[in-house]
């Protein structure tokens, strides 16, 4: 039986009361659970907090704060899911649940004004001027030096080791028009997602995709008025700005005539292909993601051949290079072959398989800040089969797996450098211009 209307988990209910339903409580999610791996609590893994769930919906149990941090005990990984043998999607469960607590208690402070302020109204890009110059004088090396990280625990200490890219003094949709054409007719039309981080901070990200899609012949539109994504909001339970994401983003692009949207952030693919379908009931909406592509998929499913005539052909010895999963591309979109085909077709490199390359590296959102003990043991079992390959670059597809997995290893002082899949191919593309002609 439900609980009373005023006590009512409506989203939890909404979404996914079937779902809980339908565990079975077999436990095959503990096995593959990067969480349960590290405290071996059945809280961990989806199992423990699918029967919170169902007790929560059935009134045994009064949400609280400690509930709270249960269901923030999450990476949304989404691994248990590929185990489960109903077909559940434990994760979603999840998210709903933070939902019901948002709902309830509100965010924090410090939330509000990082998913509410600074991602949901673009505040984020107002500080790339700030970000900018505090790289270029490296304030963020001297605040490591002065060991303010470890005011805030392992994980900021582990982050303010992250290697970040020249960060340009604006932010990217500033920076390049809406509308870029390319040096010949062309031969398609496609939309560019930005995203906050790769507006911002990755931008070296954003402009490599941009220009390896006009070196190809596309005609690229970057729609000013696209904003985050909302798979942060999604995560952290904040599903009233991830609504407003959903229309503000659907309205900017679907006013063009497009043959395809490109994004090259795995967490807001997801968030486009998968998450916006699931939370909104109207058609008009729940189409974006139809035609969302990440520039990797799009890329090796109908460039392959004419990437491969715009490499590099004179010989150097190869660096090996190794590939992490982002689960958010991996698992949520189903593609890991198409980065190794692009990785492939690159002379510079030699790809060398990591072991468990499809294990999260303990990011996941607010996760890192919530549980920095797990999050840093998962990040540091990732450094280590990193540093078992011998590779000296790590190839990826997501900011957030970009910052965790460079800081985990410049913090080791590793000499390998993490970068983006789509950045090492738009290099190559370069010296190929510079070696062809
Ligand atoms: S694998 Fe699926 S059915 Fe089994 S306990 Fe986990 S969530 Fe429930
Ligand atoms: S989504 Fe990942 S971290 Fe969360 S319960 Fe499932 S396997 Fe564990």
């Amino acid at each position: 039986m439900s609980t009373s209307s005023e006590n009512s988990l409506s989203l939890i209910e909404e979404y996914y009361e079937e779902q809980i339903i339908r565990c079975m409580k077999c436990g095959m999610c503990q096995s593959i659970c990067p969480v349960y791996y590290e405290d071996s609590l059945e809280t961990g893994c989806a199992r423990g907090k699918l029967a919170l769930s169902e007790a929560l919906l059935h009134g045994k149990l009064e949400p609280n704060h400690k509930i709270e941090m249960i269901f923030n005990k999450c990476l949304l990984c989404h691994a248990c899911a590929q185990v489960c043998p109903v077909g559940l999607s434990p994760d979603k469960v999840f998210a709903a649940a933070r939902a019901e607590m948002v709902k309830r208690y509100d965010m924090p402070w410090i939330k509000s004004l990082i998913y509410r302020k600074l991602l949901g109204e673009g505040k984020l890009s107002s500080l790339t001027g700030t970000l900018s110059l505090a790289n270029r004088l490296k304030l963020f090396v001297l605040a490591r030096s002065l060991s303010i990280p470890k005011i805030f625990g392992k994980s900021a200490i582990r982050l303010s080791f992250a290697t970040l890219p020249d960060i340009p003094s604006k932010p990217f949709l500033d920076r390049f028009p809406e509308l870029l054409e390319p040096n010949s007719k062309p031969i398609g039309t496609v939309g560019y997602f930005v995203g906050c981080a790769q507006n911002s901070v990755f931008q070296d990200v954003s402009e490599a995709s941009v220009n390896i899609l006009l070196a190809l012949g596309y005609r690229v539109i970057i729609p000013k008025d696209q904003g985050c994504c909302g798979f942060p909001h999604y995560g952290a339970g904040d599903f009233e700005t991830l609504k407003q994401k959903i229309i503000q983003n659907s309205s900017a692009f679907k006013k063009y005539k497009l043959d395809a949207i490109i994004i090259s952030c795995a967490t807001g693919g997801s968030g486009l292909k998968d998450v916006y379908p699931e939370m909104t009931k109207e058609d008009n909406l729940k189409t974006l993601g139809a035609n969302v592509y990440d520039i990797s998929e799009f890329l090796a499913l109908k460039h392959l051949d004419d990437l491969k005539k715009m490499m590099p052909t004179d010989k150097k010895e190869k660096i090996k290079i190794t590939y992490h999963d982002a689960c958010h591309l991996n698992r949520l979109q189903g593609i890991s072959s198409q980065p190794r085909q692009l990785l492939r077709i690159m002379p510079s490199y030699e790809l060398v398989e990591m072991e468990n390359s499809t294990k999260c590296c303990g990011e996941g959102g607010g996760f890192t800040f919530y549980y920095q003990d797990i999050s840093s043991s998962i990040a540091n079992r990732k450094k280590e089969t990193i540093k078992n390959t011998g590779a000296k670059v790590v190839a990826l597809g997501c900011p957030g797996c970009r910052a965790q997995i460079s800081g985990a290893l410049k913090q080791e002082g590793l000499d390998i450098d993490t970068k983006h899949t789509v950045c090492l191919l738009w290099d190559e593309i370069k010296k190929g211009k510079d070696s062809n002609f």
